[in-house]
């Protein structure tokens, strides 16, 4: 008796293309000059020759090459089992076999059943006021370590005002992306030209506030992990949801945690904030 198409379908399935004990897998890729490669062995627990490995008499013939008997390797581990079969007994390599199927029964479950499963919520209530930012230095930090953003704004009233938002908010994207990577001498320079784009938005009569949230985000396996957001705003400086209020107070009040430090380049006391629904 041979192995049957259909049992090496069922173990090379069942196995995930891996082998029971490594987990190597078992069909390297085609190169430019070759072909892909099988480096995996359809080895038999009990073997069917009287002086081969793990032999038994009591196996009948044609009990050998079924599905039940056989184990995927590499040859590496083919090897190993053979030679070294008083250390991999026939229960131990059931158990193997056994516990390696279901690991790729697991895994593949994972992948195919729970693919966009993913569910994002904050860490803490949601913030009732939002800092106003007045210094490149500033919005330069909260940027760092910041993996999403979110922006809002007031409804442009032309064209300029359009492109200046619209301007602003894209290098905000842009620096997220890049923010880790910068020297030390482009950090200053973005820095410096942070502050000059805070200017032109004052200037054309809109405010920028901003807050870091910290988002949780679930995917169904695995334990949740933070996704620190940077969420920033910028509203006409005569948007009557604007408040200014006495910082130390409202923090003491509302226990709201502060981000990063805007307060140091805000004002000592003093501190523009917005109301926040
Ligand atoms: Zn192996």
């Amino acid at each position: 008796m041979t192995i049957t198409d259909k049992t090496r379908k069922l173990l090379w399935g069942r196995s995930g293309n891996r082998c029971a004990i490594c987990r190597r897998e078992l069909a390297v890729d085609a190169t430019p000059y070759d072909e892909e490669s099988i480096v995996g062995d359809e080895c038999h627990i009990v073997s069917g020759k009287p002086n081969g490995p793990r032999y038994d008499p009591f196996v009948p013939a044609g009990k050998i090459d079924i599905y039940e008997n056989l184990i995927l390797l590499c040859k590496v581990d083919h090897k190993t089992i053979d030679d070294q079969y008083a250390s991999y007994p026939v229960d131990r390599l059931l158990d193997i076999k056994a516990k390696h199927e279901e690991w790729v029964h697991g895994s593949l479950k994972e992948d195919t059943a729970t693919p966009s499963i993913k569910v994002t919520r904050r860490g803490a209530p949601a913030p009732q006021f939002l800092h106003r930012i007045t210094s490149g230095k500033t919005l330069f930090s909260l940027l760092h370590d910041t993996s999403g953003a979110s922006f809002d704004n007031d409804e442009p009233k032309s064209i300029e005002e359009m492109e200046l938002i619209g301007d602003f908010f894209q290098n905000m994207r842009d620096l997220i992306d890049i923010v880790t990577e910068l020297e030390p001498s482009a950090a200053i320079r973005e820095g410096f030209l942070l502050n000059k784009s805070i200017e032109a938005l004052e200037s054309a009569g809109f405010f920028l506030f901003g807050i870091k949230e910290t988002l949780w985000t679930e995917t169904g396996r695995g334990n949740p992990f933070e996704t620190p957001v940077l969420r920033l705003l910028i509203l006409r400086n005569t948007n009557p949801t604007i408040i200014k209020v006495d910082t130390d107070r409202i923090q003491q009040e509302m226990k709201v945690p502060s981000p990063g430090s805007p307060k140091q380049s805000d004002g000592p006391n003093k501190d523009q904030k917005l109301t926040f629904g």
